[in-house]
């Protein structure tokens, strides 16, 4: 009998942290690689949040926390979910945690049954459906296709609910699509949950503040306010205010669940890390104007990346209205051969060929449970993305 407890057993390692190592050891073998794998941006957190954390280590925030956060921090989350959605929250509705993944971790598992179903509408971030598996609970994963712009349909919701679903996903700007719902589109699923009222929402605002199109970001609640007592909004300041390595993100709901969360985060990591929450609290009430400094750059390298790939037969490419990720088409590609003979059957085949040959890194769409695709995530320079685009392009020409 194995000394690994039976829930790991259905558990993948994230496909993007495995492509970042994959990618790391090839570095070490001295190799110029690329790397478009993971989802954070390449800007240094700016210099102002960066000093609030030097105040804060001179002020003796060094100590545990509350497990909910620091009141500093909570109140403004939801001062912050005032000004940018007109919501009204209470900072006894927000629970801070050790980035929104681990938001994420703790409302499955405070509230998933063994068997309950999670609606996970795909392509989507890796750990979504991962997560619910640790907890307990089952995904039921949704394919949402290319020509409804990788988005759930009204239609799809309505025929994955059963009577064990608990939670719809939302993930509006998507990782790893791009996509990001109008509020036309919300209201059209609101109407479904609508006439299900068991079935709660986790929508997933991570990148709501990187959009790029005519359409701006809605949180589901601007549009359908009578859902707020069964809605939880998952948000943090990793990749808006480039923090990734702070791990702050942060959950805003009904009290009953955030306490439930903040009981599992007690009896786990206890609280965020100090100093990053004060950091944090920096971020989202002091100087904003990093965030359109960072999104005019981001939107600059997606209308790059874009031109560049689309010039590259048998790619196909959809302009992203959002996040830092563009979501490419390689079926065209399937079934030729590389100049070492080996056939592409799929995705997988296709971005280890990339790493392998071309030194660029890359995820497979095998990772966001829709393929035959692959993520290039664009938070990188200019100058990086043109020679990725540029081996990228060599590397499908190579091919018989
Ligand atoms: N949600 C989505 C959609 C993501 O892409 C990511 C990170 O890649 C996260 C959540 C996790 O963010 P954090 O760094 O705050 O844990």
């Amino acid at each position: 009998m194995s000394f690994i407890a039976s829930r790991l057993s259905a558990i993948a390692p994230a496909e993007t942290m495995e492509m970042a190592a994959r990618a790391a050891a090839l570095r070490r073998q001295g190799l110029n690689v690329i790397s478009l794998s993971q989802g954070e941006p390449d800007f240094d957190t700016p210099e102002h949040i960066q000093q609030a954390a030097v105040r804060a280590m001179h002020d003796g925030r060094t100590r545990y926390t509350e497990a909910a956060g620091v009141l500093p921090l909570r109140e403004a989350v939801a001062a912050r979910m005032l000004a940018d959605h007109g919501l009204h929250y209470s900072p006894d509705d927000v629970s801070i945690t050790a980035g929104a993944k681990q938001a994420i971790f703790n409302a499955f598992f405070a509230t998933l049954n063994p068997d309950d179903e999670v609606v996970v509408p795909a392509p989507c971030w890796v750990s979504y459906p991962e997560i619910v598996k640790l907890t307990g609970g089952s995904p039921v994963v949704v394919e949402c296709r290319r020509e409804a712009g990788f988005k759930l349909t009204p239609a799809q919701l309505e025929s994955s609910i059963t009577p064990r679903t608990r939670w719809l996903m939302l993930n509006s700007p998507s990782n790893p699509t791009g996509a990001v719902y109008s509020r036309a589109e919300l209201a059209a699923l609101g109407e479904v949950l609508r006439r299900h009222p068991q079935v709660w929402v986790l929508t997933d605002d991570i990148y709501g503040k990187l959009v790029y199109g005519s359409e701006s970001f809605a949180n589901i609640l601007e549009v359908l306010p009578e859902l707020q007592p069964r809605t939880l909004v998952i948000n943090g300041v990793s990749k808006v205010y480039c923090m990734t390595g702070w791990r702050i993100g942060y959950a805003v709901g009904p009290r009953e669940l955030v306490k439930a969360m903040t009981l599992v985060q007690g009896q786990s990591t206890n609280n965020a890390n100090a100093i990053a929450q004060f950091a944090a609290v920096e971020a989202l009430t002091g100087d904003q104007s990093c965030v359109e400094t960072f999104r005019a750059a981001f939107r600059e390298r997606r209308d790059f990346i874009v031109g560049a790939l689309r010039k590259v037969p048998g790619l196909e490419v959809d302009v992203p209205e959002g996040a830092f990720y563009v979501y490419v088409s390689c079926r065209a590609l399937m079934g030729r051969r590389t100049p070492s003979g080996l056939m592409l059957a799929t995705d997988r085949d296709f971005v280890r060929y990339l790493l392998d040959e071309a030194q660029v890194a890359v995820v497979s769409g095998t990772g966001f449970l829709h393929s035959p695709y692959f993520r290039v995530s664009y938070a990188a320079g200019l100058d990086q993305l043109g020679e990725a685009a540029r081996r990228i392009a060599g590397a499908v020409e190579s091919l018989s």
